[in-house]
């Protein structure tokens, strides 16, 4: 492994999804649903299959049904108009998104400040790009950014700022004030920002206000998101960008190389999912709010102490009132002492006293899954 890839070995999901498997543990680790999503798009990538669409290389943006799918989901929620034709690019997942972005925006050297602890991803992709990052640490237990803080990181070598809103793993959702001095702080030193709003439909307190629509920020904004949250289908891999011409085209010299293309069947899939009433987005958000409720109780209840998400399938705990401060250790030793796994949050932080002794756990299972698991939780105590 060369350099600039030491310390990013195996992720962590994949860890303690190894390790979950192997000790028939309930997998509150790794977030991905245990229910796929609706079947009307399941037959909808069936119909695509069987139709022959998709099955040979679709265009390099992504087919123009959903392009103009992903326009007009953003008309509808945010307002914010996007040409179908040159400002949206089609990715394999969020996660090839956050890739092709960082390296096709990053000079070696360039400074890219985000939000720790951070999804993994962030820091292998900084540092596959040649980018130095810069943590603007989140603390317990409200994960608020410090603006000022957020002043004093900036440098002439800072090139871009990576945001996550609703973030994973804290669960803490920007608000309109917050996003309001991010994206001056962006005009006032000209910064890109590359925005992953992968949990936009996941937001309980508040709602969902992205960045592009704030002025002076369509011209330096990528927004990312992706089909596997919204719709529960994390295998198909569609995700996509949107922002101004010059930027998406940007992104796209970088992921021809990476994928050239990717899902195509799937792509028609999300088309029509994309399309589906607000009712359904509605109803995905309470019922993941419900098992919010569900687990965030059941934690407490077997000792944790609890940071109430306000959005994302995640919550982040402490586990000091177990008189333990080592979450990797918990992590490690949780499938053997209760049969449920969970994931530490310290790993996201590049400062390891940080979050030192904070655990996550995802709540995107069944309801009798999650009070099976808080059973299994309340024997430790
Ligand atoms: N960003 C965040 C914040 C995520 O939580 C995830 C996946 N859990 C991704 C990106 C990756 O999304 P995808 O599966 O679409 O690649
Ligand atoms: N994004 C998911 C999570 O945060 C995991 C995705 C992955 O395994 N790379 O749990």
């Amino acid at each position: 492994l060369n350099r600039r890839l030491a310390g990013f070995g195996t992720t962590i999901f994949a860890e303690m999804s190894a390790l979950a498997a192997r000790t028939g543990s309930i997998n509150l680790g790794q977030g991905f649903p245990d229910t796929d999503g609706p079947e009307e798009i399941r037959e909808a990538a069936v119909r695509a299959l069987r139709a022959g669409h998709g099955n040979q290389y679709p265009p390099g943006p992504g087919i123009p049904e959903l392009r103009t799918a992903v326009t007009d989901h953003q008309k509808r929620f945010y307002g914010l108009d996007w040409s179908p034709e040159t400002e949206v690019l089609v990715t394999a997942g969020a996660t090839e998104a956050i890739a092709a972005s960082l390296l096709a925006l990053v000079e070696p050297g360039d400074e890219v400040i985000a939000f720790e602890p951070y999804y993994d991803s962030y820091a292998a992709c900084i540092a596959m790009a040649g980018g130095v990052r810069v943590p603007l640490t989140l603390r317990a237990p409200s994960f608020r950014p410090d603006l000022d803080e957020l002043r004093a990181l900036i440098t002439p070598r800072t090139r871009l700022l990576l945001l996550n809103s609703p973030h994973n793993p804290t669960g803490a959702v920007l608000t309109p004030e917050e996003l309001n001095g991010i994206a001056a702080l962006a005009v006032e030193h000209d910064l890109l920002v590359v925005t992953d709003e992968v949990y936009e439909h996941l937001v309980f307190e508040g709602s969902h206000h992205p960045i592009a629509a704030l002025p002076g920020m369509r011209e330096r904004t990528v927004s990312i998101s992706s089909a596997g949250k919204t719709f529960s289908y994390t295998g198909w891999k569609i995700g996509w960008v949107t922002g101004d011409a010059a930027l998406v085209t940007a992104v796209r010299s970088a992921k021809q190389y990476l994928t050239f293309v990717s899902g195509g069947p799937f792509q028609y899939a999300i088309a029509e999912a994309l399309r589906l009433p607000d009712t359904f987005f509605t109803e995905f958000r309470e019922s993941m709010r419900r098992r919010r409720d569900l687990l965030a109780e059941g934690l407490r209840s077997a000792g944790f102490r609890v940071h109430e998400p306000e959005g994302t399938y995640f919550i982040t705990t402490d586990i000091s009132p177990f008189g333990e401060e080592d979450a990797y250790a918990f992590c490690r030793a949780l499938p053997e002492r209760c049969g449920v796994a969970a994931v530490p949050v310290s790993v996201f932080y590049d400062d390891p006293e940080a979050g030192r002794s904070q655990v996550r756990f995802t709540f995107c299972k069944r309801e009798d899954v999650l009070e099976e698991a808080v059973e299994r939780l309340r024997r430790l105590g």
